[in-house]
């Protein structure tokens, strides 16, 4: 049964660029940019396997969640400790010159393939670290997603058991956050129902991503591509 039959691919953490008018903001933090805080390590290469893999679309935002996090929906964190301090006019530049085209174009695509009828998958790609608050993590990959729509519970049901069927990488669904939790799939859900629009965040340890070789990344990237594959036969 066919699932889905279009794919977009964003990644909102995927680099730890600071412009240089905001360089001045880390001043004697340069170290923290080098951290998960400031984006999520490895997972910018899997972004782009999977974007070779299925010849699909993929969105970057541009620079550091700590200046403003493409992640979050306006209303919630948007800024870190690092760009709070900035004025209101410093803050609505961060928005209006990087937050908002960006989500505006992951929009327009995912509404531009569902105007042709089509299902968009939308996979927000993203990476966590295996220890949190001194405790560790358990898992390879995360499947986020809204349990309580019945075709992303089906998929994320059927992602998981084709991934461990082919591979022995621990799968969990909605670890190590919950697929509702405020996120841009949580947001973009509000706007059209799972018969059109497929919101999952894809979660990986970074454990696998800093650790591996690169070919190792490309093979369970090509796990989890050749897994989706199978939902659009
Ligand atoms: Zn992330």
């Amino acid at each position: 049964m066919k699932i889905f039959d279009s794919i977009v691919l964003s990644c909102e953490h995927a680099t730890n660029v600071v412009p240089s008018c905001y360089k001045s903001l880390f001043h004697g933090y340069q170290k923290i940019l080098q951290t998960h805080r400031a984006y999520d390590i490895g997972i910018r290469q899997v972004a782009l396997y999977v974007k070779q893999y299925f010849h699909c679309l993929l969105f970057e935002f541009p620079i550091t969640r700590l200046l403003i996090d493409a992640n979050r929906s306006p209303g919630y964190r948007l800024y870190s400790e690092f760009s709070r301090p900035l004025s209101k006019p410093e803050k609505e530049r961060l928005f209006r010159q990087y937050y908002q085209p960006y989500r505006e174009k992951v929009t327009d695509a995912i509404r531009h393939n569902i105007q042709q009828g089509k299902t968009v998958l939308h996979l927000s790609l993203h990476s966590f670290t295996p220890v949190w608050k001194d405790k560790p993590r358990y898992g390879d990959i995360g499947i986020l997603y809204d349990p309580s729509c019945p075709g992303e519970k089906q998929a994320a049901i059927r992602l998981q058991s084709e991934i461990a069927a082919h591979s022995n990488y621990a799968i969990r669904r909605n670890y190590p956050y919950r697929g509702i939790s405020d996120g841009f799939t949580t947001w973009l859900r509000s706007f059209w129902s799972d018969r059109d629009y497929l919101g999952f965040e894809i979660e990986i340890n970074q454990a696998i991503l800093i650790s591996a070789h690169p070919s190792a990344i490309r093979s369970l990237t090509n796990t989890i591509c050749q897994s989706l594959h199978t939902f659009m036969q």
